[in-house]
């Protein structure tokens, strides 16, 4: 039901942010709060209160069962053992009692232990998506990061022990040159893992970060566009060939093991964010949290909504969104209906290596994609000229 109807968008996806990080990586935009340690206690705390509101607005409505649930960060696992369970009593088990539930949480490998992964496990979390990065000691540390080269095999091994035969592991590509990390050997490395699914992230430089700055001030070199651009698809060839489908941008999963929360996102469908910096969405109505957690911890623990912004999507906007969400996957675009402009604009995409067209569906390729944003804006404008 839309937001600015009368009742409840019921939604069966949650996110949920966790803000606490040991330190700021280096290229690190995300809301995150620096602590020596997570404070599972504070986090449960100011989430029981934002989901007192939510229920007090009567804008959401959590479904009786709900398919998915994302942990994500910041750095979960430094919440420690018991922040699973706590959630899980925070959220209501009733609503965690499908046996379809995916219940994802992120964690970085130095503090995915073993009580952690086990105690987690037993709360519910069926799927880890762990923060490896690389596997070179050298842009491990030039990133900040808190583990070393080994640190992705002793967490995985530590997950598989606890009982997760879904793991999810994330890499981060388009690194300078200067620190002479190869991406064919991660990419290696992280095959060797034989994980379900692969998350990859091209290094960005955000200016409000130490990288950022470091490349104002002419200390780091800006981002190599062609360096990332072969990045990107030695990533996608390679991970192909050794049987991922490559499923949506950055994203590569074995048979059955896509991300089934990520495809809410790509597909519409609303959801729930809770947490500093979490955005919600009920069509048309997209609003979010504050972002900063001292902001969002004050609200909510005082009984108060930690909304910061939200707009109402008009109908441009949400034409633009629906086709630059269904080219970003590979289930592709129906093409129907479409008069010459768009056909021949997309004929002159397959020329190009750029799209696959089968079924009346128009579908991106590695290299479409990384023109994704610039493909969408131009066939928006073609299909509403
Ligand atoms: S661990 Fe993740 S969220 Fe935390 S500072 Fe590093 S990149 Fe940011």
């Amino acid at each position: 039901m839309p937001a600015d109807a009368v009742g409840a968008t019921r939604v069966a996806s949650v996110y949920v942010h966790a803000p606490f990080c040991v330190r700021r990586c280096f290229y690190c935009d995300f809301a995150v709060q620096v602590r020596r340690t997570g404070d599972a206690d504070e986090w449960l705390r100011a989430l029981k209160g934002e989901l007192h509101v939510v229920r007090s607005e009567g804008l959401f409505e959590l479904a009786h069962g709900l398919d998915s649930l994302y942990v994500g960060g910041g750095t979960p696992s430094v919440l420690g053992a018991q922040a699973m369970r706590g959630l899980a009593e925070v959220i209501g088990a009733g609503h965690l009692r499908s046996p379809e539930l995916e219940w994802t949480a992120e964690a970085n490998p130095e503090s995915l232990t073993p009580e952690v992964a086990r105690r987690w496990r037993a709360a519910g979390v069926n799927r880890l998506s762990i923060g490896v990065q690389s596997f070179h000691e050298g842009a491990l540390r030039w990133m900040g990061r808190m583990h070393g080269p080994d640190g992705a095999v002793r967490a995985t091994r530590t997950a598989r022990e606890a009982g997760y035969d879904n793991l999810s592991v994330d890499l981060i590509f388009g690194l300078p040159a200067h620190l002479g990390r190869s991406w064919r050997d991660d990419l290696e490395r992280a095959l060797g893992l034989d994980v379900a699914h692969l998350s990859l992230y091209g290094l960005g430089v955000e200016p409000a970060t130490p990288l950022g700055r470091s490349v104002a001030e002419g200390r780091e070199p800006p981002v190599d566009e062609d360096a990332y651009r072969e990045e990107f698809l030695l990533a996608a060839e390679m991970l192909v060939a050794a049987g991922y489908r490559h499923y949506e941008v950055s994203n590569f999963a074995r048979p059955g093991a896509a991300s089934r929360h990520n495809a809410v996102y790509w597909s519409g469908e609303p959801y729930l964010g809770l947490g500093n910096g979490a955005h919600s969405y009920a069509h048309p109505l997209r609003r979010w949290n504050h972002r900063e957690w001292n902001a969002y911890r004050d609200a909510t623990t005082a009984g108060l909504s930690p909304e910061e912004g939200r707009e109402m999507l008009d109908a441009d906007a949400i034409r633009l969104e629906r086709l630059w969400l269904a080219l970003r996957t590979d289930r592709g675009l129906p093409m129907r209906d479409w008069h010459d402009a768009p056909l021949r604009l997309v004929e002159g995409w397959k020329t190009r290596g750029l799209a696959v067209v089968a079924d009346g569906l128009v579908r991106l390729t590695a290299r479409g994609w990384l023109l994704l944003d610039r493909l969408a804006v131009e066939l928006d404008a073609t299909l509403s000229a």
